[in-house]
């Protein structure tokens, strides 16, 4: 008895932690193609399944912004070996989320040295809930781990081009970086920017509204007209998809703190679906209107 509740413990245990895993499993990655396109003479985005990669490319070497999931990687390998016969020296996170960081372990063990914020070792070394959709992230491996980290900003002088690596203040997790080439005018913005779709706070892991609005104002103001912006999911973006994102979320920091001064609850705050008008245009990604509704709330 005490034998088989202990079993029944241990499978409630394992299916809490089984999301994750299984819907990385579940999504049938032979179908996913690695498309490549040019940015610079050194930069390129890489888009598959999970966030969008940076890719610089030059004669010191190739390094890498992100790497997707982990049966990824060798197709992943394979558009880098298309662009650069030089190897992967470096992946940087943009934060922890499996869809950005999977790929770490399998790039370490071909020889990259990971980097990213010192939060996202910390989250990955620990393991880590995302409560919005009830995933618990086992701990990972250590040679998936960052083994340089930085708690403000950190530089990159490669291939001819300076890489400006931000920590932004806590947005869609606490351990966010952009990463900015100002000689090629590129910048990657992780998953503080999605293009054409609600953003993600991950309130678990710290995640605020007010720092994706800080973090969009600040690639706003090193941007200008002809930046090319790669969102953490999406379509390239420029500086004008940018100004539109922010314009939204502005726009729904308003409407929420004015329900807040108005005393009105979580439950009527929901059911006044106060953003059927942003649906068509915002609702259509990863986070679906009521769960933005929701996470708006409670992250302002
Ligand atoms: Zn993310």
């Amino acid at each position: 008895m005490r034998f088989t509740r202990i079993v029944l413990a241990l499978g409630v245990a394992a299916g809490v932690a089984m999301p994750m895993s299984a819907m990385a499993q579940q999504q049938d990655f032979s179908k996913v193609e690695i498309t490549t396109t040019k940015l610079s003479d050194t930069l390129y985005l890489l888009m598959g399944s999970g966030g969008n990669i940076g890719v610089s490319a030059g004669a010191d070497g190739v390094y890498l912004i992100d790497d997707q999931y982990a049966p990824l990687s060798e197709k992943i390998m394979a558009a880098v070996k298309a662009i650069s016969d030089k190897p992967v020296r470096y992946v940087i996170n943009t934060h922890w989320h499996s869809d950005h960081t999977g790929g770490n372990e399998n790039f370490n063990r071909s020889g990259a040295v990971i980097l990213a914020h010192e939060n996202v070792r910390a989250r990955m070394a620990k393991g880590q809930d995302i409560a919005a959709f009830k995933m618990t992230v086992p701990p990972a491996p250590a040679a998936a781990l960052p083994v340089i980290t930085y708690s403000d900003k950190a530089s990159l002088y490669l291939n001819g081009q300076t890489a400006k690596i931000f920590h932004m203040a806590p947005g869609h997790t606490d351990g966010d970086s952009i990463i900015y080439w100002p000689e090629a005018n590129v910048l990657h913005m992780g998953d503080d920017f999605v293009s054409g779709m609600f953003p993600f706070f991950d309130l678990s892991s710290g995640g605020k509204f007010n720092g994706i609005v800080k973090a969009v104002e600040t690639a706003l103001a090193i941007s200008n007209d002809k930046t090319k912006i790669i969102p953490g999911h999406g379509p390239l973006g420029s500086k004008a998809d940018l100004q539109k994102f922010h314009g939204m979320l502005v726009g729904v920091q308003k409407k929420v703190m004015a329900a807040k001064a108005a005393g009105t609850t979580a439950e009527a705050w929901g059911a006044s679906n106060p953003f059927a008008d942003l649906d068509a245009e915002w609702g259509q990604g990863f986070i679906k209107t009521e769960m933005f509704t929701a996470m708006a709330f409670n992250a302002i």
